[in-house]
């Protein structure tokens, strides 16, 4: 299902009054800072030795602790591994001190998103590479004004990150903000396109930009941590999936979830069948694991922000 469609389904509203039109953008920025002040901590947590699921959970914590909503699991990404690594459940891991760290993580309130990342390594040579995706990052955000192509900001991202000797990941975008979706009808590419869209006053994008010494595509992993709800209506057939269903529905609406969340209110058995089933009938979206080649190191930057008339607002620095 087109996320346009999903949009449709989670809100049926009229196009916002002004008034609402404001409120709305307090809730992003109620959101942003929540990201603000738990990103310098977060990057704390990060230190080798440390298992991933702790810094997962702790953030997601200090998140909760803000008042606000977590609008997706905290992604720990390490080396080749550019997106959608969440600890599951029972995760050994620990960081190690040759990894490059992505932290990634958001809130929302009232569906209202905000989502930052960066990386972190503990070895002096990575540096220039987590410098690439940073100042690739910068150099789009102050392109972005009404009015704006992506397809030129997506060639000055690329740009920026061969300057350094790197390349930018061809399949993974910023992406534009909608309420309860994280990922809207829009995107900001990482590299030069032929065709692309222009960037409007009052659209809300993450804008995020990945910078790896390995291929700059990413592959799809055979399994999942992470996984979101469509808006479908599918009899099922296990009273267990009935029952996650009800879970999600109510707790995370659209916004993606972690199996590990889930794993903390429903017996493992039972919702590794749900999970199975759910995915299956189209019912849940799965977020496989996404990785360069083996070897490789990828960086990530990202902030979100609020298109204003003649700039933009980051709202998670
Ligand atoms: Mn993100
Ligand atoms: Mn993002």
């Amino acid at each position: 299902m087109s996320d346009e469609k999903i949009k449709e389904s989670v809100s049926k509203k009229q196009e916002p009054e002004p008034e609402e039109e404001k409120d709305k953008f307090e809730k992003y920025r109620k959101a942003g800072k929540a990201v603000k002040d738990v990103r310098e901590n977060a990057r704390k947590m990060v230190q080798p030795g440390t298992p991933i699921i702790d810094i997962c959970e702790r953030i997601e914590s200090e998140l909760l602790n803000k008042e606000v909503g977590i609008s997706f699991p905290c992604n720990v990404s390490i080396n080749n591994i550019a997106a959608h690594y969440t600890s599951p459940s029972d995760d050994k891991t620990l960081i190690n001190d040759n990894d490059m760290v992505k932290i990634d993580f958001g809130t929302h309130v009232d569906g209202y998103i905000a989502d930052t990342a960066f990386t972190v390594s503990f070895k002096p040579e990575h540096e220039k590479l987590i410098e690439a995706s940073e100042k690739a990052l910068e150099a789009a955000i102050e392109m972005i004004k009404p009015g704006a192509e992506t397809r030129l900001i997506g060639e000055k991202i690329e740009e920026t990150i061969k300057g350094y000797g790197f390349r930018p990941i061809k399949d993974l975008s910023g992406h534009l903000l909608d309420q309860y979706i994280i990922h809207s009808s829009k995107i900001i590419p990482n590299i030069s396109i032929p065709h692309g869209t222009k960037i409007e006053e009052g659209e809300v994008y993450a804008l995020e930009t990945f910078a790896t010494t390995g291929s700059g595509s990413v592959t799809e992993a055979p399994y999942a941590y992470i996984y979101s709800l469509l808006p479908l209506r599918i009899p099922l057939r296990f009273k267990g999936s009935r029952q996650v269903l009800g879970l999600v529905q109510k707790e995370f609406k659209t916004l993606p979830f972690a199996e590990r969340w889930l794993a903390k209110k429903v017996s493992k058995a039972g919702l590794k069948l749900a999970i199975k089933e759910l995915t299956e009938k189209g019912l849940f979206r799965a977020y496989n694991v996404l990785s360069d080649r083996k070897g490789s190191l990828v960086s990530q930057a990202e902030h979100t922000l609020i298109v204003l008339d003649s700039g933009c607002e980051v709202i998670t620095r």
